[in-house]
């Protein structure tokens, strides 16, 4: 199999592609402009999609899916989708209808995954599994503390799949990484490239992770970018990881990352940039009791 399909499995049985086509964008990028991308992204071989209710973009990824779909590039079955459960439908009677209501956007009969977005409300979502709606469940922004309260939840029928968190060189999660190993939750990893920078949810004066000298210096020893170098980090940490980008040159690239390794050295370098920095700092809910970022990891 052509290593840019690798996929990882997950702890009820599916696979899930390493490598993801993030698909989020500021209020100001057109809608189009993730249905363009998204198209590109399954032509060059990504196989892995991600959105979200709250990104506003799902009838444009679906009609990217099912042309893709049409035009006979790829199967349903060969796409893993993943949308996410935003925190106005956290209410049980809500949670299949907002699924319900993605699904209706996208024209798709079920997706890959569904997360949990923020730990807001600690509803599962097994009824929407077990309705074939979702293939598999899992969570988004969630602390040890609470992955360890839905672990441990009486009656739990199915343990979350994956934890999706914000992950790149300056913040590692490798705490995180460590215990969600150990309970065969897989990480996913967000902003991985450093994230969109959208004033909304970054603050401006944070650094550029893809210039930082470290990684540049790598990059340059590898003859690969930046982005290369940090999105095979990841996969070498066993992480599945997420690109966004809606540039075709830089599409392409972010697939490249299949064809050469990084040595333990370097490894350790990419460790030593570890400085708990978080872009998406969700200010939103701060304040809120089940905030997820006050707890160490
Ligand atoms: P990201 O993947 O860290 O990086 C995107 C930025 O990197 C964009 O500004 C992009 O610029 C640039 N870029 C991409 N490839 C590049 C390359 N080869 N060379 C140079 N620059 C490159 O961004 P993200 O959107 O923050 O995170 C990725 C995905 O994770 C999102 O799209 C979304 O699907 C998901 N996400 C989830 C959550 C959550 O709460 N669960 C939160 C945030 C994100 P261009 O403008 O050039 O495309």
């Amino acid at each position: 199999m052509d290593p840019k399909y690798q996929r990882v499995a997950l702890n009820d049985g599916h696979f899930i592609p390493a490598l993801g086509f993030g698909t989020f964008a500021p209020d100001e990028v057109p809608k189009s402009e993730a249905g363009v991308a998204t198209k590109i992204a399954i032509d060059v071989g990504f196989r892995h999609i991600d959105a979200a209710h709250v990104y506003q973009n799902e009838p444009e990824i679906g009609q990217a899916i099912r042309s893709k779909i049409a035009d006979g590039t790829v199967k349903r079955e060969d796409i893993f989708y993943t949308s996410k459960l935003w925190c106005t439908f956290l209410q049980p009677e809500l949670v299949r209808k907002a699924l319900e209501q993605s699904l209706k956007r996208l024209q798709l009969d079920y997706v890959d995954l569904y997360l949990i977005h923020y730990p807001v409300g600690l509803k599962m979502m097994e009824k929407c599994k077990d309705a074939g709606l979702a293939k598999s469940i899992g969570v988004s922004n969630f602390n040890r503390r609470q992955l360890e309260m839905i672990l441990n939840k009486p009656g739990l029928k199915y343990k979350p799949v994956c934890n999706q968190v914000e992950c790149h060189p300056y913040l590692n999660q490798s705490k995180l990484l460590d215990f969600c190993k150990s309970k065969d939750i897989i990480l996913v990893a967000y902003a991985a490239l450093g994230s969109s920078r959208d004033p909304k949810w970054v603050h401006k004066n944070t650094p550029i992770l893809l210039e930082d000298p470290v990684v540049c210096a790598l990059a340059k020893k590898h003859k690969r970018s930046p982005a290369q170098i940090v999105l095979r980090y990841q996969l070498q940490r066993g992480v599945v990881v997420l690109a966004k980008s809606f540039i075709e040159r830089e599409i392409k690239e972010n697939i490249q990352i299949f064809g050469f390794q990084l040595s333990s050295e370097d490894m350790k370098t990419l460790d030593g940039l570890d400085r708990n920095l978080r872009y998406y700092s969700a200010d939103l809910f701060l304040g809120h009791p089940n905030f997820p970022f006050a707890d160490e990891y």
